[in-house]
């Protein structure tokens, strides 16, 4: 079978990039491949961002957040130091098994071909997989990613581990996103996100160790019993009410973010496009999906699908660049507990700094003015106290 773009994985980028593509061009041939079938379980918070919905409305499928009751209530909190205010656009939070089957649902309504095969890899000469050849592949294949693996090698960027569950709604936990920094290595938090259907998706993760993520080998990787406890500490009655355990790695996103010549273009997690504050990797998904679907698109129209990596490249880091290196500079900042609490305290008393943690956090904000202020303040007054 001879296409025009091949998309591998049907998560959120690689709907999104099937969305791009034909939003581009609708007489396109994009076939849609997973190994799952749909609706199809993913770990994670189902914390879905604004942006999400900013991004999907560009290719028409804005409405895959319908019926899913929308919060703005956010609480952060690092032990006793704790800030809580509304956030200035309303999040979602839905179950994975619906906002992906969802959006699949969208590719396929729009023209893409869905097709269930497990790709072990990728050829270049002709490019495609087994039985499918294709002018460009888009890798939306998740954090393992094949594509991304049999392009750059094996990721040396830092990774973290989560589990989430789903518990009864409590009191505590109704209509908001609660997220609370734990005390292992940083990023470590747990969260109670309320999906108002009765149930609370909640979670707790952490940095691996290993390259990239401080001194190597310091500690093994967490046991599942460990990431429970810590999310039993944190949040108390998440891990002892919760049921349905599902663990996932995050490639957390770094400094600089690649993406090599040639026809195969990366998106989402498999682009290594986790934030590395909070987690957050589905508004990235969908919008480096989007930009690789639109890129592919115009490479084929012009007959120059070897151009389309570069294009994509300059995109994304048109897109995304800045505002990941302010993540990254975050990130590293919140590796010392004295900044996160100071970050807390320059929230409780500064309504701007709240709002820029959480642009941060959701993946379009800087490091400003207002933070850095805010920071400082914090520190100084702990400085000065006896
Ligand atoms: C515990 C946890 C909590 C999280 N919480 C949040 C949150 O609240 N908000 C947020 O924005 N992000 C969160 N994230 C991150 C988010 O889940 C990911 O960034 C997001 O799923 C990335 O989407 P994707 O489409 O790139 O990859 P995925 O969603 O992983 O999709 C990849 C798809 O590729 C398919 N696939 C993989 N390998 C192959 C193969 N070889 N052949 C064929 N198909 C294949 C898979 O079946 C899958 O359907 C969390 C992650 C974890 C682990």
């Amino acid at each position: 079978m001879k296409v025009d773009v091949l998309v591998i994985g049907a998560g959120p980028a690689g709907s999104a990039a099937a969305l791009g593509a034909l939003a581009q061009d609708p007489s396109l041939r994009v076939v849609l491949l997973d190994r799952s079938a749909f609706p199809r379980d993913k770990s994670c918070g189902d914390g879905i961002a604004p942006h999400v919905v900013t991004a999907l409305a560009e290719v028409g499928a804005a409405d895959v957040v319908d019926g899913w009751q929308p919060l703005r209530r956010l609480e952060l909190a690092h032990g006793p130091v704790r800030v809580e205010g509304d956030m200035e656009r309303e999040v979602h939070v839905i179950p994975r098994a619906v906002l992906d089957a969802r959006l699949v649902d969208r590719a396929v309504a729009a023209g893409a071909e869905l097709r269930r095969q497990r790709v072990t890899t990728v050829s270049t000469a002709p490019l495609g997989v087994d039985g499918i050849e294709a002018d460009v592949v888009i890798g939306a294949d998740g954090a393992h990613s094949v594509v991304r693996t049999q392009l750059l090698g094996r990721r040396r960027e830092p990774r973290a581990l989560a589990l989430r569950g789903y518990a009864p709604v409590t009191e505590e936990w109704r209509e908001r996103q609660v997220i609370r920094y734990g005390d292992r290595r940083q990023p470590s938090y747990a969260w109670a996100f309320d999906r108002g259907d009765g149930l609370v998706n909640v979670g707790y993760g952490e940095l691996l160790p290993g390259e990239g993520s401080g001194p190597v080998g310091r500690s093994a990787a967490p046991s599942r019993q460990l990431l429970l406890d810590q999310l039993e500490s944190v949040v108390p009655g998440a891990a002892t009410t919760g049921t349905g355990w599902l663990g996932h790695h995050l490639p957390l996103s770094s400094w600089r973010w690649d993406q090599p010549d040639g026809p195969v273009l990366l998106a989402g997690d498999a682009a290594g496009l986790v934030n590395p504050m909070t987690g957050e990797g589905i508004y990235y998904a969908v919008a480096t999906g989007i930009a690789a679907g639109r890129t592919a698109a115009r490479a084929v129209r012009l007959g120059r699908a070897t151009e389309a990596g570069a294009v994509h490249r300059r995109g994304v880091r048109r897109l995304l660049g800045t505002h990941l290196r302010h993540t990254w500079v975050s990130s590293r900042l919140a590796q010392s507990p004295t900044v996160v609490d100071a970050g807390i305290r320059a929230a409780q008393r500064d309504r701007r700094v709240f709002d820029t943690l959480v642009e941060i956090g959701l993946g379009d904000g800087r490091i400003d003015r207002h933070l850095v202020r805010g920071l400082a303040g914090s520190l100084a007054v702990r400085r000065a106290r006896p």
